[in-house]
């Protein structure tokens, strides 16, 4: 027996090619838009984000609504689509009407995705536990890059705390981003890409790239390739920690990223304790000080983080301490300049 869904029929639709020019769409540099024109790359991209029959999916930017056609031709039970622009009301609002004759359900909210309150959008009734499978809830985006790295870190500090979508379960994104930045979500150990946010990424998720889309496949062509990447919240953390502690702690340790690990771990410290604690907290956590951070996995930093939280019981004053606001200090205190310690990949 063939189980497969048939592919909804939406009512026959302008190309999104046309709808730009119809309605003088222009992309908008600030915004960062670059529309997605090729249908079947768009249906592509979101066979990868699971099966969408019967979720509530929430897209971020659909913008004029390419990406948008393909999540509806796949059946949701519901769709809520966050656009900062408000320009392309009659685009989406086209979409929502003929999501409607075939008895589907479209929300469209203009806003601005950092700022909305997501809990707000689904329903009670869609929650799993959070052991059980993923929930019938999917976000899916094609963002633009600006946004999409600080709004991971965002939605990952969330998961670690279980808010938001992931009040609802273990709830699946699949987004895009510049391909750099996705080879750093999925580096491994040893990978020269191996940075803070692929330990931040593999905390808390188990990140995949499905495939790179070249940059040509979209108007106006982006300077860089983009990665398509989905991330499943891990039932089980591969941290206990807190979100802030355990960024704190691993930021530290990539902020040399070619020297020995316990130069960064160093930084944690007021110069005058910095070399007796920092060795401290590698004999704690059964570690070589000569590791380099790349070399760290997530365990490993998680140990690391224990060790930082029992030597901040010993010693309360190191809590607060801020290597980049002393290091600021010092650099005004001094005629010469000081580089400042910059991370640059969050
Ligand atoms: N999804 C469309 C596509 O694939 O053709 C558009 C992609 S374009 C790269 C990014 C979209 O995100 C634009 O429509 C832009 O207006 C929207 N956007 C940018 N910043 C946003 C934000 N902070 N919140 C919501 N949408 C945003």
């Amino acid at each position: 027996m063939n189980n497969k869904i048939p592919k909804l029929r939406l009512p026959p639709l302008p190309t999104i090619k046309y709808l730009l020019k119809m309605y003088k769409l222009r992309a908008q540099k600030a915004l960062s838009q670059n529309f997605l024109l090729n249908e079947q790359l768009a249906d592509k991209m979101i066979k990868r984000a699971g099966n969408l029959t019967d979720c509530h999916v929430l897209e971020v930017g659909p913008g004029p609504g390419g990406l948008t056609r393909s999540i509806l031709k796949q059946h949701p039970k519901k769709l809520t689509v966050v656009e900062k622009d408000n320009r392309f009301e009659p685009t989406l609002v086209m979409l929502a009407d003929a999501f409607t004759t075939v008895n589907g359900e479209m929300e469209i909210i203009f806003d601005d995705i950092m700022k909305v309150n997501m809990s707000n959008i689904f329903l009670a009734s869609e929650a799993k536990p959070w052991l059980d499978n993923t929930p019938k809830i999917r976000i899916i985006g094609n963002l633009p890059f600006s946004v999409s790295t600080p709004l991971i870190i965002k939605w990952l500090h969330a998961i670690s705390e279980k808010r938001g979508p992931w009040e609802f379960g273990r709830t699946r994104m699949t987004l895009t981003f510049q391909k750099e930045i996705g080879e750093r979500l999925i580096a491994e150990p040893m990978d020269p890409q191996r940075c803070r946010l692929s330990v931040m990424a593999q905390a808390w998720t188990h990140p995949v790239i499905h495939f790179i889309i070249p940059g040509t496949a979209f108007i106006p062509k982006p300077k860089v390739d983009v990665a398509l990447v989905s991330f499943v919240p891990l039932a089980t953390p591969r941290t206990q920690h807190e979100f802030k502690i355990f960024e704190k702690v691993t930021r530290h340790i990539f902020s040399f990223r070619q020297k020995y690990s316990i130069r960064g771990v160093e930084t944690l410290f007021p110069l005058e304790d910095r070399v007796e604690l920092g060795q401290m907290m590698y004999k704690l956590s059964d570690l070589k000080p000569t590791t380099r951070p790349m070399q760290l996995s997530v365990e490993d930093i998680d140990k690391l983080v224990s060790a930082y939280k029992y030597l901040i019981e010993k010693h309360p004053h190191i809590e607060t301490y801020e290597y980049r606001t002393s290091r600021r200090i010092l650099s005004l205190s001094r005629t010469k300049h000081v580089e400042l310690v910059e991370c640059t990949e969050l």
